[in-house]
């Protein structure tokens, strides 16, 4: 039996897990894939207050994580599957195990958007990816293309630029979404092309995906595009599918009172998984701190 449970160990599980292992609560972040979450996959983090020089996301999340540790935090890989809620208490069932708690702190995050187009899955590892930190590196001195207009897309293709032979930046519309900074930095770039007002229509390919074929959002006409990869960033989804009917959630995403509580007694949610407009590290870390102070004093009543 642990006190809480934290179900995500990104920049709001750990942040959180700080709190109560700070606060001699039994804590367990339980994470599927990669400690940091979308923080830790990401190359340079500029707008952390603490680091005027930025700091390389894996880094900041290995102290989060050391720091969660300290405070006696147990962490362990496990995928949750399903949290179970009943009147003689809370049931964490994962791929390996099942855990009981006295609360829960949802903190799952949310994943990447597919395009939904025609090859993207067949070429799925083979030339396709949804994160150029994690996959960048496969595409050393070739071509490679993104997709988006906001701030993630701006950055992946300025982190590609360095890799890449030609990294082309694919937006369906004129402006970006991004901040002005970045894009001013993108667009000062020559190793990077804009295709502006085109969609991605398919990706092709033989054993490896080597080109795309665009479409033009005005007149429809169509180009092929020669890449050999293809870094998709048009935004995120709810990662909280598993916790569906258990909290009340809009368009998947977890909605929460100020202090995280969710409309089950007892869960509570944090970070990017919230329903909220801005989905930052920043925010996150501000979304476990309260959710982790919520719990202690949840647990205390
Ligand atoms: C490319 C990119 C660049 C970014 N750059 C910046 C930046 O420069 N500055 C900034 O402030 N923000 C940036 N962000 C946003 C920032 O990374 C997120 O807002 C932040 O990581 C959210 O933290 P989180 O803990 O809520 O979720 P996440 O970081 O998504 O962590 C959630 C964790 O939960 C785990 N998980 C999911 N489902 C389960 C399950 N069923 N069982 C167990 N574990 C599970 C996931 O594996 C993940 O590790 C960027 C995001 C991306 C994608």
């Amino acid at each position: 039996m642990y006190d809480v449970v934290i179900v995500g160990g990104g920049p709001a599980g750990l942040t959180a897990a700080i709190y109560t292992g700070r606060a001699r609560l039994k804590t367990l972040v339980l994470e599927a894939a990669i400690i940091g979450g979308n923080a830790a996959r990401t190359d340079q983090i500029d707008n952390y207050p603490g680091f005027p020089f930025g700091i390389n996301g894996a880094d900041l999340m290995d102290s989060f994580c050391k720091q969660a540790e300290r405070f006696g935090a147990e962490i362990r890989m496990e995928e949750v599957l399903e949290i179970e809620h009943s009147p003689e208490g809370k049931k964490v069932i994962t791929n390996e195990g099942e855990y009981r708690a006295r609360a829960i702190i949802i903190a799952v995050g949310a994943r990447r958007r597919e395009l939904e187009v025609d090859g993207e899955q067949v070429f799925l590892g083979r030339g396709v990816s949804y994160c150029a930190t994690c996959d960048g590196a496969f595409f050393h001195g070739v071509p490679v293309a993104v997709v988006g207009g906001g701030d993630s897309a701006v950055k992946e293709a300025l982190y590609l630029a360095d890799i890449a032979s030609r990294v082309y930046l694919i937006h369906r519309r004129e402006e970006f979404r991004a901040n002005q900074t970045a894009v001013e930095k993108m667009l000062a770039d020559e190793r990077i092309e804009l295709k502006l007002n085109k969609v991605v229509k398919r990706v092709e390919g033989d054993a490896l995906m080597n080109r795309l074929i665009l479409q033009d959002v005005h007149s429809g006409a169509e180009e092929i595009l020669a890449v050999e990869g293809l870094f998709v960033s048009i935004g995120l989804v709810s990662g909280a599918d598993f916790s569906e009917n258990m909290v009340d959630t809009e368009d998947g995403y977890i909605i929460t009172g100020e202090k995280m509580n969710t409309s089950t007694t007892g869960i509570f949610a944090a970070g990017d998984v919230r329903l909220k407009k801005e989905r930052q590290v920043a925010t996150a870390v501000g979304d476990g701190a309260l959710a982790g102070i919520a719990v202690t004093e949840y647990l205390k009543e």
